[in-house]
């Protein structure tokens, strides 16, 4: 998943800690076999050889992630999409050389694209896509699955109160032992490596971010993110950040990637249909800095605390 994976938790002994760590890390990598578009052998990339072919049968864990995704899909009205593969390859292309893609290889990409060409058979548990040459990526939404399934992992090992952090993407179980939240730094929209001057507070739920801060590529004086438009094909380019909490991190993790194409006016109705998700976003606007919140964005918002935070 190219991302560093954290855990904090607190635990009766240092065996408990050790043995449920492993479990859970265990589990990270397991997950990141079958997500990886990066590995040729990965479950995933199985699954997008076969593509223009009949369906096929994949495992429990590929499918809960794949019917989230298109759930989302649906929901976000196809701002968040899986099949981006083969623009994201493109823009990874771009990243590397510094060069725009051309636009026929962008028209023969955007072809590719679109949710509706995944069809999920729940009662088989199959996936099919429609086209050959399709590509899904699962970058938005796997480390948001990869920290649920390990903390649920923690909890089934006798630890309730931890955090599980891969780079943007927490999620939280019980608060640490005599404090009502973990408290999660936002990245500062400026620069992340300022401190972060705001903080949210959660337990048993997951927050996450997306923007532009780390991955990006500027050409031409323009500033190019790693997330794509899957209507246009093009990558965005205005400057936004994104934070959602929601029950499950993957709910967040796949929400703060929609919300960065939607932008807060669109994408807040989205949030507004996700029971018990909240949402922060940060838009920057002819040098102007706006900000924006949901009613449902958790309380423990701390501007200018000098408090440290759990993770950021
Ligand atoms: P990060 O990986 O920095 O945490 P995100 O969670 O926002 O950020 O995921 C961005 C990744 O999701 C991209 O690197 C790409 O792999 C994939 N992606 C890009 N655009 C979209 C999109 N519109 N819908 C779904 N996935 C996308
Ligand atoms: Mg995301």
């Amino acid at each position: 998943m190219g991302a560093l994976f954290k855990i904090v938790l607190y635990a009766p002994d240092e065996s408990t800690a050790t043995a449920a760590s492993r479990a859970a890390f265990d589990r990270i990598a397991a997950l990141d076999h079958i997500m990886s578009d990066y590995r040729s052998d990965s479950e995933l990339m199985q699954l997008c050889r076969a593509a223009g072919g009949p369906a096929v049968s994949i495992s429990e864990d590929l499918y809960r992630v794949m019917a989230a995704a298109q759930a989302l899909s649906e929901q976000s009205e196809g701002a968040f999409d899986i099949t981006v593969g083969p623009l994201v390859q493109l823009w990874r292309r771009a990243r590397r050389r510094h060069e725009l893609p051309e636009s026929e290889r962008l028209a023969a990409a955007l072809e590719l694209v679109g949710y509706q060409n995944v069809v999920l058979d729940a009662k088989k548990r199959t996936a099919r896509l429609l086209k050959p040459g399709m590509r899904l990526d699962l970058g938005g939404i796997a480390k948001g699955d990869a920290a649920d399934q390990s903390l649920l992992v923690l909890q089934r090992n006798g630890i309730p109160a931890a955090l599980v952090a891969a780079a943007g993407d927490i999620a939280a179980g019980d608060p640490p032992p005599h404090r009502p939240y973990w408290r999660i730094g936002i990245e500062a929209f400026e620069s992340p490596a300022k401190a972060p001057s705001d903080f949210v507070g959660i337990h048993n739920s997951g927050v996450s971010t997306s923007g532009d801060s780390e991955q990006h590529v500027e050409i031409g004086g323009v500033r190019y993110s790693h997330i794509v438009d899957p209507k246009t094909g093009m990558a965005l380019t205005g400057r936004r950040s994104a934070t959602v909490t929601a029950p499950q991190d993957i709910t967040a993790d796949c929400c703060a990637t929609a919300l960065c194409v939607m932008g807060a006016e669109r994408g807040f109705k989205l949030i507004a249909q996700l029971p018990g998700a909240g949402a922060l976003m940060v838009e920057e606007e002819s040098g102007q800095i706006h900000k924006y919140q949901t009613s449902g964005f958790p309380e423990g918002t701390r501007p200018n605390s000098n408090a440290g935070a759990d993770a950021q």
